[in-house]
């Protein structure tokens, strides 16, 4: 389809934000979303779904019942040149508006590679059976995905030997209080998760996430996995209403903007919001300023962590400090799953 009718709009991208900006745009526009993925991935429970093979269906939920009028092209954007798309098929797509919800690639297995879900399963029931197999576990990054990870595995399998290796002498980069790091040490202490800060570990010399002994820097272990890094990534400059800089009609959400700002689903949703609200109000009203749009603040850090389905800790300037059983309630047996059906309006 190609049309530059004034309603239409292309989200690219059907991560979080991009559902989110996509259901909420479906009412007032014509709305088309661009995603090579054949289901939505909830990614923030990706990791509990390699120790805990019951999640690996749960994860992946469809998009046929999200959009009432709009459409998902299964494609790839390999351009988007202002209000125009180019697709990896050989096609191109017109709106009046584009949103870019593209996000960032993180390492496998916090990021699902792939666009087929039963390959993507496959895949992960493979790295579930490796990692089943393996005595010692090296994780290489102490930033939130790495330790949820060791919390995730020492809490299903206790007998396993858990290490987080990383070059920063502390664990999780962001601006909390030091008794939110320090409620993080304690769990992972009771989880009998070791610790290396401060420490460089070299890449090992087998695959990540494939079951092959070695040892580096004194470490020996089965299986390592990369826990650190976000893929090649282009970062979107946006004004305070989203809208991507010295591009008319284009506008961003969620990890690929450059908003100062944690990199976090809830912050994607919050970006779509307020480009919903914008695009509304261009769509409908017909005389409009500057002052009847949405703005976004940059949030301040906060996090939940989960440490397995019953552990964990949290901190956010609104709530102070969570412990194991309020981050449990809170986020841990059911990682949100719950809230995304919803959204998908699976239930
Ligand atoms: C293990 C883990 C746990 C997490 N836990 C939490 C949490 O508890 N709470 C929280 O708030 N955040 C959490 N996050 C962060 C959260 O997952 C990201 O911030 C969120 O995914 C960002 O949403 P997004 O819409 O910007 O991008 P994404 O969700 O990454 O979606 C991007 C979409 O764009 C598609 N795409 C990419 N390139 C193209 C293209 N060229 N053309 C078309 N489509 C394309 C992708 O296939 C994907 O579906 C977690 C992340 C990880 C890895």
């Amino acid at each position: 389809m190609d049309s530059n009718d004034s309603a239409h709009v292309i989200v690219v991208g059907g991560g979080y934000g991009g559902i989110t900006v996509a259901k909420a745009l479906d009412d007032v526009a014509d709305v088309t979303v661009i995603e090579p993925r054949d289901t939505f991935v909830h990614h923030v429970a990706a990791l509990r779904a390699v120790v805990d093979p019951d999640w690996i269906e749960r994860i992946f939920l469809p998009y046929d019942h999200l959009l009432t009028r709009g459409r998902f092209v299964r494609d790839r954007a390999v351009r988007v040149d202002g209000t125009r798309v180019e697709l990896a098929s050989g096609g191109t797509l017109g709106g009046a508006h584009v949103v870019v919800a593209t996000g960032v690639g993180y390492p496998y297995p916090a990021k699902i590679d792939g666009t087929d879900r039963a390959a993507a399963q496959a895949r992960l029931r493979a790295t579930h059976d490796e990692l089943a197999a393996a005595d010692r576990v090296l994780l290489l990054g102490a930033g939130p995905v790495g330790l949820e990870f060791a919390g995730e595995i020492a809490a299903a399998w206790p007998t396993k030997e858990v290490i987080v290796a990383d070059p920063s002498p502390a664990l999780l980069p962001g601006r909390y209080p030091e008794e939110f790091r320090a409620e993080v040490h304690r769990q992972l202490d009771e989880l009998g998760v070791r610790l290396l800060l401060g420490t460089t570990v070299a890449q090992p010399p087998t695959s990540p996430g494939r079951a092959g002994r070695f040892s580096v820097a004194g470490v020996d272990a089965d299986i390592w996995f990369r826990c650190h890094g976000t893929g090649p990534r282009t970062s979107l400059p946006v004004d305070a209403y989203l809208r991507v800089r010295d591009r008319p009609g284009q506008w961003a959400v969620g990890d690929v903007t450059d908003v100062p700002e944690l990199k976090m689903a809830r912050l994607a949703q919050a970006h779509a919001e307020v480009v919903a609200a914008n695009i509304r109000t261009l769509l409908t009203k017909g005389a409009w300023t500057e002052d009847d749009l949405t703005t976004h603040e940059p949030a301040p850090d906060m996090l939940v962590l989960p440490l397995g389905p019953k552990g964990g800790a949290g901190y956010g300037p609104g709530f102070g400090l969570l412990g194991a059983a309020q981050t449990a309630e809170a986020k841990g047996a059911d990682l949100f799953l719950g809230y995304y059906r919803a959204l998908l309006n699976l239930d």
